[in-house]
């Protein structure tokens, strides 16, 4: 839903799209209006999907101007998550004046918040304990109080901060408007909302909608050194016209997008040391296509608002799971598919999977294009050319090139066949060794391999590349867990991993034993290396 549809102020229209959303977010679609019709809410949607905004825009065109006293009330857990609203609404109210709003949490001296209050503050964001402390020195009234928002019910709960919830609401008109949001809906929840809320809207978006359902996501296990080289290969195979790049550092921005640029793609880097100036001439080219790769840091990348991104590329994974979903959220939009690459490096493969757990996706596992892939594009593209190049017409120039030609005995296939090679023929092409083993494949074959009945084919995640020998393995696993060291078998150390087999009757003991220890300084996982057989 577009908020211009939705009945709100041309101020609020005017700050909301200065803020660079674009469209509402589900929650925010389904709440806004309900909320502004002061109907009492209970919504629920995960982490991150826009609930600040959901009943921060009703509520702000709900405050009265010409009425200094406190007016709405949001409880939530943290103070960190007191300022963070009070600045979303400070940007909502960016065309609005004569609202005041403050945050008031502990570890600011009171004194200065009470100064604060006497102002005159019409919305108040507090955590449960600071708002109770006012509320004990009447320095908080809460009779004038016509809305109340619960944010983060289920982590105030789990905070422990119920008693003090109820306490304050009690002390609220009784008709005021109540909303609840909430990640999660224990029951307790539930007993809340029965007793503080009248005939509540259940706003409910389920994760299906979160997961962005148009863009297909794939990834890639390869080796660290070859990212460049298969990053400029799918863009080859897949052409897209507009790409956004993930990297997780501002240096790494700049070293990729200069190696781009130095292989010929028209690429820029943007991340927060650049300049604003920089900053909005790299979105120009951007949006009016002199540029067909953006590659960015996460909080570059926020405030971007371009629509028909065709790929988004995690050239780094995302160290936090949110920003996956908002890193892909950037493709797919406008009702098109949209297209999200991975790149996964050894142990990051088990960060993947929180990763699909958390935003409730799959992302499919694929083979980076061979050379002979990009070719038959190459081809593809080039003989559908020629072809809108002859409908053109006007060739008349080059056929009298094609019969002198011809005159000295080269048939016009001959002659067509060449132009091809000279065009698609690139010697320098070379076939490299880019995909990693991928442990699943390694994992298959170490059950092949593996025949002998008693004994169990552990996986560890530490390799050559951790400089792992098999003394180091043993030593670990005698080291950690007891077992005596003669009793492990074979041990096959990869780049990335090692298999080792175990006696069956150690095996739980030492996958517990080994579970968040460390092999030459990097900390470990241990598993089976397959399922046992049923
Ligand atoms: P939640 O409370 O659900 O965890 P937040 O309200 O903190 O989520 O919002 C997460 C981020 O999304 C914030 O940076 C916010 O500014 C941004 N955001 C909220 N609504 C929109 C929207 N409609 N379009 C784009 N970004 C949005
Ligand atoms: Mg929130």
């Amino acid at each position: 839903m577009n908020f211009e549809e939705m009945k709100l102020s041309a101020e609020t229209l005017r700050a909301i799209s200065d803020m660079g959303f674009e469209e509402a977010t589900p929650i925010q679609s389904q709440s806004i209006e309900i909320i502004l019709s002061g109907r009492d809410v209970v919504g629920q949607s995960q982490t991150g999907t826009g609930k600040t905004a959901a009943f921060g825009i009703p509520l702000l065109e709900k405050i009265d101007i010409a009425d200094r006293r406190p007016q709405a009330l949001i409880l939530c857990p943290t103070r960190e998550l007191a300022i963070q609203i009070s600045e979303e609404f400070r940007k909502l109210l960016k065309y609005r004046e004569n609202i005041r709003v403050i945050p008031i949490y502990g570890g600011q001296p009171i004194e200065r918040q009470i100064m604060a209050l006497r102002k005159g503050m019409q919305v108040i964001i507090g955590t449960p304990g600071r708002v109770m402390d006012h509320m004990n020195r009447r320095t908080l009234k809460m009779d004038s109080i016509r809305l109340a928002v619960l944010d983060e019910a289920d982590e105030m709960l789990d905070m422990g901060f119920r008693d003090d919830i109820e306490t304050i609401l009690a002390q609220t008109p009784e008709q005021r408007q109540t909303i609840l949001f909430s990640a999660t809906m224990p029951k307790e929840i539930l007993e809340l909302t029965r007793h503080y809320q009248r005939d509540p809207a259940h706003i409910l978006v389920v994760h299906k909608e979160l997961t962005l359902p148009s863009t297909d996501q794939y990834y890639f296990e390869i080796k660290e050194k070859v990212k460049l080289d298969a990053l400029c290969r799918i863009i080859d195979m897949e052409n897209p016209s507009l790409s956004l790049v993930f990297c997780n550092t501002k240096k790494l921005v700049d070293e990729l997008s200069e190696q781009l640029q130095g292989r010929g793609y028209f690429a820029e880097g943007l991340h927060g040391d650049l300049k604003q100036t920089q900053r909005d001439l790299v979105m120009k080219k951007f949006r009016n296509r002199t540029l067909e790769i953006l590659v960015a840091t996460d909080v570059a990348a926020r405030g971007i608002d371009v629509d028909d991104i065709d790929i988004v590329f995690n050239y780094d994974l995302p160290q936090d799971e949110e920003y996956y979903i908002h890193r892909i959220g950037r493709t797919g939009r406008a009702g098109k598919t949209g297209k999200a690459f991975t790149f996964v490096v050894g142990k990051e493969i088990y960060k993947l999977r929180e990763i699909m757990n958390y935003a409730k996706t799959k992302i499919i596992r694929k083979k980076l294009p061979s050379l002979g892939d990009i070719e038959e594009t190459k081809t593809r593209h080039f003989v559908d050319k020629i072809k809108e190049v002859i409908e053109e017409g006007h060739l008349i120039k080059y056929i009298n090139i094609v019969e002198e030609m011809m005159t000295e005995d080269y048939s016009a296939l001959d002659i067509a066949a060449a132009l091809m090679k000279f065009h698609l023929y690139d010697a320098d092409a070379e076939e490299l060794d880019m995909e990693a083993e991928p442990v699943a494949l390694a994992r298959k074959n170490a059950r092949l391999r593996d025949e002998d009945d008693s004994m169990v084919r552990l996986f560890i995640t530490a390799g050559k590349k951790d400089k792992v020998k098999p003394k180091d393995i043993v030593g670990a696993i005698a080291g950690e867990t007891g077992v005596p060291g003669r009793i492990i078998g074979h041990i096959d150390i990869y780049e990335e991993f090692t298999f080792v087999d175990v006696p069956k009757e150690y095996s739980k003991v030492i996958i517990n034993g080994m579970k968040n220890k460390k092999i030459k300084g990097s900390k470990i996982h241990v598993e089976k290396a397959y399922e046992s057989k049923r």
